[in-house]
């Protein structure tokens, strides 16, 4: 039996395991229940797929969705690995011939569609079989609360309860508060499960905000850079996606649309369209939704603003599931805004009750929204801090942290913010953060003149340092522990170890603040995805024959390869089948199959670009 390393690399071509995945499969093969929540794009397939391969007998993935089973199908075959589905896509011969082929023991894996877990014939055949592990993928549709509600999911407990043996089962999602946890540990009656949480950073992910006075002009800018990417327009309303999407298709880029308006069959149509690359951009309201599994999605634009911070995460986050870097740029405008207020305001059917809490909590979450939009903070840390986790305030990687932002020996301010904590010692008090920005800034509120507080000497010694600043130094001395905050309801800053070294230090201490004055308009360095000249041509001409490769096996291009392995064969360039096995994405099996094209194709371009460059 090969060891998951082994198999991490001639299976699926990777070198190294993803945060949190090795925890799992060892949870797993130690016979553990598990409940991974980790986000998209984590990398979730391969902490059950790889124990598939490692234990004896068929692993049952159940998954609701019939497209993204397929995929899975196609890709695993496709790296040597012995997988098939069962779903109602499925004519009743295919039906059979899959069960048959269970039977043989054809498979290491079988995805099965919720529904289809009820039935006799279901039971008899897998009574038959050794199962040692069931997978729930998806696992929040399991919960009414989360919005993915899909009852068939509340027989999965039965279906693992009438087996023979009881299978490990691992339960994997990337959205769950802690009410859809409960539900999830209760209704797929985990046995003391391994749980684990990835955070929900995506660190491939650059995030941007932009104002632009012409919308339709700046996304042909955007999309003109960026030939040869696929990716997402999202718009708020059908019309718009019609717009849009017009003047997209007239300027000659390969768009598509989708949106609850079009018929069936063309949504579908429109959908694989763009599955398969034929179409690579797709501009869409959020109907395009869950089943949007496409990994090579370089990048998510916003043409209008979401409701809330949880959609716009959801959506954003369709980008760079391969791990490669993708870019989510907001387009922002005060419109947008008007339009959400109204829609929540009005939005509702005929019959609907109006429910004031609700609309109250949903404008209160637009202006959590807004706030992303138009604030200067590092856009990375706002998103996460809403879900909870605690990330530094400057991630480098957004356009708020690239363009306003900049390195600061901030010493000084260190030493007069820390001071001004020890002056209100003296005399006995301590504030929260607000007041001790507005002593040092020199506040002529009344409550500080009431209290005294303009008497102390650290009063206003902050004056000419613009509010914002001061307290992201503030924010930054809490971090890393040179103040403390006391106190739960109204915490309050107390002086620790650490901020004697403050006071006494000569050293500069630097971190990144925001600039003082407005950036100049001068253009941003979102163009991360833009590859040197030459290997732009390279990666052009390698997307080219993934194309013809993908076509003749009847499968969407990132089947073949992601975008990252063909990025990483610009910067190898492998010229021999050895060094082909050094690419991201590239195992065994696909070395065999595909290594001689691609590593002919490097070869040539080499020789015809040293032509031209002597
Ligand atoms: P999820 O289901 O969590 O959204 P997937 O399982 O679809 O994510 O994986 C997302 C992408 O990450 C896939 O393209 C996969 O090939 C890639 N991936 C997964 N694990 C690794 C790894 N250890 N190293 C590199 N790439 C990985
Ligand atoms: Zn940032």
């Amino acid at each position: 039996m090969s060891d998951k390393h082994t198999i991490l690399k001639n299976s699926f071509g990777h070198t190294e395991f993803r945060p949190g995945q090795e925890e799992v499969i060892d949870a797993i093969l130690a016979g553990q229940d598990v409940l991974a929540i980790m986000p998209t794009g984590a990398g979730k397939s391969l902490c059950y797929q790889i124990p598939a391969l490692m234990l004896d007998g068929l692993t049952v993935v159940i998954s609701p969705l019939i497209s993204l089973m397929k995929d899975q199908v196609n890709a695993l075959t496709d790296a040597g690995v012995r997988a098939a589905c069962l779903n109602s896509a499925l004519s009743p011969a295919e039906y059979v011939e899959v069960i048959n082929g269970a039977t043989r023991g054809d498979y290491s894996i079988l995805y099965i569609a919720p529904e289809r877990l009820s039935g006799t014939e279901i039971q008899r055949f897998a009574d038959a079989q050794n199962i040692p592990l069931v997978v729930i993928d998806e696992a929040h549709c399991v919960s009414q609360w989360g919005h993915d509600f899909r009852p068939s999911y509340l027989q999965i407990a039965e279906f693992i309860r009438s087996l023979r043996r009881r299978p490990v089962t691992a339960a994997f999602t990337a959205t769950a508060t802690s009410k859809v946890k409960e539900d999830i540990l209760r209704a797929l009656k985990l046995k003391e499960p391994h749980t684990l949480t990835t955070g929900f950073d995506r660190e491939n992910l650059y995030f941007g905000v932009e104002k632009p006075r012409d919308k339709a002009a700046a996304l042909l800018e955007f999309l003109e850079k960026r030939k040869n990417r696929s990716g997402i327009v999202y718009c708020s309303t059908r019309k718009t996606v019609d717009e849009v999407w017009g003047l997209l298709r007239d300027r000659g880029f390969p768009t598509t649309r989708y949106h609850a308006g079009l018929p069936d069959h063309e949504r579908h149509e429109n959908q694989d369209d763009f599955q398969y690359d034929r179409k690579p951009i797709i501009v869409a309201t959020n109907a395009l939704g869950m089943g949007i599994d496409k990994s090579n999605v370089s990048f998510v634009i916003h043409y209008n603003m979401p409701k809330n911070i949880e959609s716009y995460y959801q959506e954003a986050g369709r980008a760079g599931r391969d791990g490669g870097p993708a870019e989510c740029v907001l387009f922002y405008s005060g419109a947008d805004v008007r339009t959400n207020q109204f829609l929540i305001q009005n939005g509702r059917d005929e019959e609907e009750e109006r429910d004031e809490a609700l609309i109250t909590h949903n404008l209160e979450l637009l202006k959590q929204m807004t706030f992303y939009a138009t604030g200067t903070d590092c856009l990375r840390s706002r998103l996460l801090s809403y879900f909870g986790e605690k990330p530094p305030s400057f991630c480098g990687n957004c356009s708020n942290c690239l363009t306003k932002f900049e390195e600061a020996d901030i010493r000084v301010d260190a030493q007069k913010i820390v001071s001004c904590v020890y002056r209100l010692k003296q005399r006995g008090r301590s504030f929260g953060k607000t007041t001790v920005v507005d002593i040092l800034r020199g506040s002529k509120r009344e409550r500080i003149f009431s209290m005294g507080l303009d008497t102390l000497s650290t009063w206003g010694i902050m004056a000419d340092t613009d509010a914002h600043r001061v307290r992201v130094i503030l924010d930054y001395l809490v971090d890393r522990g040179y103040l403390t905050l006391e106190g739960n309801e109204y915490p309050v800053l107390v002086l620790c170890a650490a901020s004697e070294q403050i006071i006494r230090s000569k050293e500069p201490l630097i971190m990144m603040v925001p600039r003082e004055a407005a950036p100049p308009p001068s253009h941003k360095k979102s163009l991360i995805l833009e590859l040197p000249p030459d290997d732009e041509v390279l990666f052009t001409k390698l997307t080219r024959l993934r194309k013809k490769l993908a076509q003749e096996a009847g499968a969407p291009a990132y089947i073949i390869f992601p975008d990252s392995s063909l990025r990483d064969m610009c910067r190898k360039r492998p010229v021999t089948e050895r060094m082909f096995l050094e690419i991201s994405g590239v195992g065994a099996v696909k070395n065999e199959k595909y290594g001689s094209l691609f590593t002919t194709l490097i070869r040539e371009h080499e020789e015809e670009t040293a032509v031209i460059g002597e």
